[in-house]
Order: structure tokens, then C-alpha cells, then sequence
């Protein structure tokens, strides 16, 4: 396992797929009934936005630092507040110097009665990790394998709740891999909501993700529904940091779509690279 996040993190690719999360999120504390948040590649939760691998690609710079000087429309500022906020408080003196990753963005939209499950394989993100949710009763950090812990741990006792599920793409046949645990996860678990990260390099291996699991969910009883949401922040050029990312959510809220629509669109200009950003956000059909 080469990969580290923390060269990573803040990029375009964690904005959106943060706001993503902090968005469903939201939508669940709406009502009181407990939810578990399911993270099967947590990464070290907490990131140092002066260390040598942040400084090294500066790649937070074209991200969140961009989003938090961006002006937003008054609708935007309120949808993209509660993940701000966590951004925020991890900022206490208002210059960016740290940047939370996934846990620690669900962790700080829990009430007392959610749980979260972390699964981080390499020693020191977990190690890091365990260190930022010490002494909380609320959050669990598990030394698994995310493909196993997939399957392994859905339907949550809570039955609500969210899968987040973002590999790093190290491997040849991770999307194949991704297909297999979610559609294993799915058959436990058709209610639950899911979000896949991928990348946006092979369009070929993307949309036949996307249909795979737009097919499973359709095919359930009663059919989930999905969501495709791409960002691309200039054209891909080989060997280039990634230019564009995708999420893939089963079950979306229903509310998602629409807030996605008044987002997407204002983080065109600020977070282009070489002219603005590009989105894309559809409902995917099950065959081509
Ligand atoms: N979800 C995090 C966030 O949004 O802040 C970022 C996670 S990063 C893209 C992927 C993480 O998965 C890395 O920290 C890597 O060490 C870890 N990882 C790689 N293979 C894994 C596996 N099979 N199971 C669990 N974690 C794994």
C-alpha cells in the first residue's frame, strides 16, 4: 500500500465529495431515530495542511482553500455550512493549517445516539486516526480489511444510516473489487445509503461501475435509486494529479439532487484549473 492520503487532502475531489457527505448527513439528523455512519477506507482523519506531503502538491490550494475564499450565493452558504463549519473548527485562527477527512466530518455532524465505524488498514493513518477519535465512546476504529468490513457490516443494528466507501484506487481490479463488495453489501442492505468515490480516468471502467450498481439497485425490491455526480477541474493529462473524480450515491436523499444543483454550479469558477470546472449529475440508467 503505497498511497497516502495526506498528499491528497483538501483537493477538489475531498470538497466535493465532503460536501456530499455532510449534505446526507444533514438529511439524516432530520429525524431522531440513531444512524450509523460506515467509513471502509477512513484514511488518518486528521491532515496537517503544512506538512511536506500537503506543501509537496499543494493540491488543498486549488481546493478547500479556494471554496473558503469563494463567493457563494446565500443558498450555497447555507447548504455548504455544515461541512464548513467542521472545516472551521479545526481553523480556530482562520488561516487553513489542518483539514478534516471523512470521519472526522461525520463525527462532527453525529448526535449523541450515532455511531461511527472507521476501517483504515495502513499502521500509520490508523494509528492517526485512533489517536484524533481517542476516548470516544461514540466512534470505533477497526484494523479490517474495507472489502471485508463492507459485506461484514451492514444492515447496522440502527438500520439508518450511510456506507461511505473510497478505496484508493491502487490496485488494477479495484473497481471490479468495488462492484463485487457492494453488490454483496447491497443484497444485506438494499435500504441503506451508499457512497462510492472513484476516480475519472477510464470511461469505460466508470460507466461500467455506474451501470452495475444502477442495475442492482433497480432490481431491488422496492428499486433504490442512484445518483452520478462528476467534477473536472481541467483535462486529465497522463501522469498529471487527477483532474477529475465521480460519486456514485444509492439512495440518494431526495433532496440531494436538488441541492446539488444550486452547489455544482458555483464551484465551476473557483475551483477550475486553467479555465472553470465542469460538472456532471444525472440519475444513471441500468444499460447503456
Ligand atoms: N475517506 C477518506 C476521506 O475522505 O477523508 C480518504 C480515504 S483515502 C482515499 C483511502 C484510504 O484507504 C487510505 O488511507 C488507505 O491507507 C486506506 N486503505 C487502502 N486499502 C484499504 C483497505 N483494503 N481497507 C481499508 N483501508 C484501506
Amino acid at each position: 500500500m503505497n498511497y497516502r492520503h495526506a498528499f491528497h487532502a483538501g483537493n477538489f475531489a475531498d470538497v466535493i465529495k465532503h460536501i456530499v457527505l455532510a449534505r446526507i448527513i444533514t438529511y439524516l439528523q432530520d429525524k431522531p431515530g440513531a444512524f450509523r455512519i460506515i467509513d471502509t477506507h477512513a484514511g488518518a482523519g486528521l491532515y496537517d495542511l503544512e506538512s511536506d506531503e500537503a506543501q509537496r502538491g499543494g493540491e488543498w490550494l486549488t481546493g478547500i482553500a479556494r471554496l473558503m475564499q469563494a463567493r457563494l450565493s446565500n443558498e450555497t452558504v447555507a447548504l455548504t455550512k455544515p461541512y464548513l463549519d467542521i472545516v472551521r473548527a479545526f481553523n480556530p485562527k482562520g488561516e487553513l493549517k489542518a483539514y478534516p477527512g471523512s470521519p472526522l466530518i461525520a463525527r462532527g455532524l453525529m448526535r449523541p445516539q450515532d455511531r461511527l465505524v472507521a476501517c483504515e488498514l495502513e499502521p500509520k493513518a490508523r494509528k492517526a486516526l485512533i489517536g484524533v477519535l481517542r476516548h470516544d465512546e461514540q466512534a470505533r476504529v477497526v484494523d479490517l480489511d474495507g472489502w471485508m468490513a463492507l459485506p461484514a457490516f451492514v444492515p447496522p443494528k440502527e438500520r439508518r444510516g450511510l456506507v461511505l466507501i473510497d478505496p484508493p484506487f491502487e490496485a488494477k481490479d479495484e473497481f471490479e473489487r468495488l462492484g463485487e463488495a457492494f453488490s454483496t453489501a447491497f443484497a444485506k442492505w438494499p435500504t441503506g445509503i451508499y457512497v462510492i468515490w472513484y476516480p475519472v480516468k477510464s470511461r469505460r471502467a466508470t460507466d461500467t461501475l455506474v451501470q452495475a450498481v444502477a442495475r442492482l439497485a433497480a432490481a431491488a425490491k422496492p428499486p433504490g435509486d442512484c445518483l452520478r455526480l462528476e467534477f473536472s477541474v481541467a483535462p486529465q493529462l497522463d501522469g498529471a494529479a487527477l483532474t477529475s473524480s465521480g460519486l456514485l450515491i444509492v439512495n440518494p436523499p431526495y433532496t440531494l439532487q436538488g441541492e446539488l444543483k444550486t452547489i455544482l454550479p458555483e464551484l465551476e469558477m473557483p475551483l477550475g484549473q486553467g479555465g472553470a470546472a465542469r460538472f456532471r449529475l444525472e440519475v444513471p440508467k441500468p444499460y447503456p
